[in-house]
């Protein structure tokens, strides 16, 4: 079910506008509004999940069809090859901003180690 005040349901919903990359009846992909590389998108569950913590077992399709529609995106924005990050933050100490989980896709840049 949608959240109103949620920024991300309410790009699903239209009400704010995002490029949009890719949509199904389960997930979005738009590109970042402050990219952090020449490609960088996020791909999200229409579903309003907070973190990567309330995800049950009922998730597990449409995270592993997040996974799956990003790759196929990066391929499609020319990162196939060169290679890409796919990353979900989950809390204030990872860098969670927005509570509806996303996973950022981020490439056409050397990136360093993470940690
Ligand atoms: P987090 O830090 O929560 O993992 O990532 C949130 C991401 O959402 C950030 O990279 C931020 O730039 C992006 N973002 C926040 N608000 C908006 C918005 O209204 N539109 C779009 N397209 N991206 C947003
Ligand atoms: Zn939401």
């Amino acid at each position: 079910m949608a959240v109103a005040d949620c920024i991300f349901c309410r790009i699903v919903a239209g009400e704010i506008p995002a490029t949009r990359l890719f949509e199904d009846d389960h997930v979005l992909a738009f590109a970042d509004i402050h990219p952090s590389a020449p490609v960088h998108f996020l791909v999200i569950p229409k579903q309003h999940i907070p973190t990567l913590d309330d995800v049950t077992e009922a998730h597990e399709p449409v995270l592993g069809h997040m996974l799956r529609v990003a790759s196929a995106l990066a391929k499609e924005q020319g990162i196939g090859d060169t290679g890409y990050r796919q990353v979900i933050n989950c809390r204030e100490q990872a860098g969670q901003v927005v509570f509806h989980l996303h996973l950022h896709v981020i490439g056409g840049r050397e990136m360093g180690k993470m940690g």
